[in-house]
């Protein structure tokens, strides 16, 4: 079938390989969740169960694809970092957006009712993805910066908002008009003086969103007695099994540090989290 005279119009698809060396951010999306989330009865401001299960899905994504070295979550989106030096797919862009989107999407949908227990899914939801390439550590760090920032005005916004409207009797026009114009700390005091909510109390998840790094699993020890240290330091190296030769080595250690996913609702614009894991902008 190659040499067909048909085949010809392959030639009408165009590379798409995306700049080397450059940090990939994929990002996706719920499409239209507004609705969705009106379909099936989100609570408002905050589903814990909808939070749960995007984690959920960013968790098996990040499972099946090791080079997402970092994901974070808010509301119907997730962001994904992928190693600078990555490969997956030669680095073609419909490729790595279409499969990560679809198996997003089928995670969700496979795990929905396991969050949803008595809300069947009404409809198949979908979500939109794409790719943004940037150059250095400094993007990434604003880009993250940029997400996180706008989970805290959003989340500020939402819990004033449904505050007033679930507590304060308004209606959804009445808290938009009681909220247009106002800043950050008038939210704040609206929260506060009308409904004794104090916005810092409120729950991280909600305030910081999700971040989802891989983190060392600490190994488990290997002998059920201890060696006492003076002892330990006399055992005589043991030579590697695949080794013929008479020449002597340490004990290797696995060299592959086993690593788990973990979710945590933590600051990332400050320096620290990103101290703490500098392989993430190498
Ligand atoms: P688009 O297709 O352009 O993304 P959209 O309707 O999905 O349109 P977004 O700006 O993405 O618009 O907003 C997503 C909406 O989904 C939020 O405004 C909120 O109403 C709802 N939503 C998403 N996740 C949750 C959640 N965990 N709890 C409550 N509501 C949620
Ligand atoms: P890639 O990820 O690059 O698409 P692939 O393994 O999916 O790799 P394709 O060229 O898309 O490769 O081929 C899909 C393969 O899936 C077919 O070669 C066939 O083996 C199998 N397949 C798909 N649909 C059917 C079907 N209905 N019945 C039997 N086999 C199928
Ligand atoms: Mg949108
Ligand atoms: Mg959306
Ligand atoms: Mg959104
Ligand atoms: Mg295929």
């Amino acid at each position: 079938m190659a040499g067909s005279r048909f085949a010809y119009v392959r030639k009408f698809e165009l590379p798409d390989s995306l700049l080397p060396g450059t940090f990939m951010v994929f990002r996706l999306d719920g499409h239209s969740f507004h609705r969705f989330s009106d379909i099936h009865n989100f609570a408002k401001p905050n589903d814990l169960r909808a939070l749960q299960l995007m984690d959920h899905a960013a968790r098996d994504l990040m499972e099946e694809y090791p080079d997402i070295i970092l994901g974070f979550g808010e509301s119907d989106e997730f962001s994904f970092l992928l190693r600078k030096s990555t490969d997956l797919y030669n680095r073609r862009q419909a490729k790595i957006v279409s499969t990560l989107t679809s198996l997003f999407t089928s995670s969700y949908v496979f795990h929905w009712s396991s969050y949803f227990l008595d809300t069947p899914l009404q409809y198949p939801p979908s979500f939109d993805g794409r790719i943004v390439l940037y150059p250095g550590e400094q993007q990434i760090r604003d880009y993250f910066a940029w997400r996180q920032a706008d989970t805290h005005i959003n989340n500020l916004y939402n819990t004033a908002f449904w505050a007033l409207v679930q507590q304060g009797g308004e209606t959804t026009t009445q808290a938009h008009h009681t909220l247009r114009g106002t800043v950050s700390k008038e939210k704040h005091e609206i929260l506060f003086s009308r409904f004794q909510i104090n916005y810092n109390q409120v729950d991280e998840q909600y305030r910081k969103g999700s971040v989802l790094v891989r983190q060392e699993i600490p190994e488990p020890p290997t002998a059920q007695v201890t060696i006492p240290k003076e002892l330990d330091d006399n055992i005589p190296p043991v030579p590697e099994p695949s080794q013929t030769g008479g020449k002597k080595t340490k004990p290797k250690r696995d060299v592959k540090q086993k690593t788990k996913i973990v979710v945590l609702h933590c600051d990332i614009i400050k320096d620290e989290f990103w101290e703490a894991r500098p392989d993430l902008l190498h």
